[in-house]
């Protein structure tokens, strides 16, 4: 990852402004390409300001609106980023990485079995598939797991020997620094522990990379020590909401595990993996209120637990498509106390060994904390 620096009140306060509005590219093909569909972010570009890369929406419908446009990227990758035409930083993308060039020797490319986020994390869905998705009434109104699978960009369940050779080139052509693995919900018992097992073990075997994986909370906390031992280096439970009625409004397949076995998971996790290397993503803008978001960080700050917390984006083919992303306001009256609060409970995205809240592009709370 690109050193973050740490930024002036005013610069922090651009990265949270883009990451609402979105931008416009006068070459849509700059840089690293952009995902449709998929879990994790989507319909977003990678673009690096000041040293912090960040996910910006480029392909909501939001996004042609925004006052942003980043112009075309000079030889050594740099353009100007402008707001209602003036301009107001210099913007770089990551490069294409290299090992999307290759492909298994079975012939499913690299780029189909996990994909470059940020600038330096290499990130995969293992189990495309999910029991929440495959039915309109349980499945998370904000989630596009099919879509890519759907357009052939993907492929169903990748396995442990695709991850560990794709991760071993991700590393040695592209000099990758740490890996997510996420998955969609197999089953109302282990949760995806055991696929994120199975792949952790047979990508530690192949390269030393530091990893998270994430899932719902298993049913057994016994699979927490199963997951360290195969080499899962952080942890994610994602909470999404915070309050039981958007849960059930936005997952409700998902709510039916209860905020309260989250909690005790999280304990239950934080004295496997340590105080900081647990985490949990919330998404801004689905409901709940500042002070209602506030409340649950602080319970999971002192339990260890470090709460990503990110902006929703609206992803085209989803029934939230033309939910509104929150404003920058909104954001700001988040990420300011909760910076604080962080670093209150000595938590900080840059000790986290593995993960989104160490990659941190799909929120600008890292640049808050710095
Ligand atoms: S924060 Fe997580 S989901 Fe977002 S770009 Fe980084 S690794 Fe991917």
């Amino acid at each position: 990852m690109t050193d973050k620096q740490s930024l002036t009140t005013a610069s922090r306060r651009l990265l949270t402004e883009l990451q609402s509005h979105g931008l416009r590219l006068v070459e849509p093909d700059a840089g690293l390409s952009s995902r449709r569909g998929g879990a994790g972010p989507s319909d977003h570009k990678a673009v690096t300001i000041e040293g912090h890369t960040i996910m910006v929406p480029v392909h909501t419908s939001g996004a042609s609106l925004s006052p942003f446009l980043a112009g075309a990227p000079d030889a050594s990758g740099a353009g100007e980023l402008t707001r209602d035409g003036a301009a107001v930083a210099t913007i770089r993308f990551p490069r294409q990485p290299r090992f999307y060039a290759l492909q298994t020797f079975d012939g499913v490319p690299y780029r189909h079995i996990a994909t470059l986020h940020g600038d330096d994390v290499l990130a995969t869905t293992v189990l495309q598939t999910c029991i929440r998705y495959a039915s309109r009434r349980n499945a998370c109104r904000f989630c596009a797991i099919g879509e890519s699978l759907a357009a052939g960009r993907t492929i169903a369940h990748k396995t442990p020997d695709q991850l560990a050779e794709v991760a071993r080139a991700a590393v040695l052509l592209d000099g990758v620094k740490h890996m997510v693995l996420t998955t969609g919900t197999p089953n109302l018992t282990d949760r995806g522990a055991q696929v994120l097992c199975e792949s952790a073990f047979a990508i530690k075997a192949a390269v030393d990379l530091p990893l998270q994986g994430q899932c719902e909370p298993p049913d057994d906390d016994r699979w927490f020590h199963r997951m360290k031992a195969a080499g899962i280096d952080t942890l994610g439970m994602h909470l999404e909401a915070v309050t039981p009625e958007v849960r059930a409004r936005i997952m409700p397949g998902k709510a039916t595990v209860p905020i309260e076995r989250y909690l005790e998971a999280f304990a239950a996790a934080v004295a496997v993996f340590g105080r900081g290397q647990v985490s949990t993503y919330i998404l801004a803008g689905m409901g709940d209120t500042p002070a209602a978001i506030l409340e649950m960080c602080g319970r999971l700050v002192t339990l260890g637990v470090y709460p990503f917390v990110v902006p929703f984006v609206p992803i085209s083919g989803t029934p939230l498509a033309d939910h509104p992303a929150p404003t920058p306001e909104f954001m700001r009256d988040v990420l300011t106390p909760l910076a604080a609060l962080l670093k209150r409970g000595g938590l900080r995205s840059s000790e986290m060994k593995a993960g989104c809240g160490k990659c941190g592009a799909c929120s600008s709370l890292s640049a808050y904390e710095s």
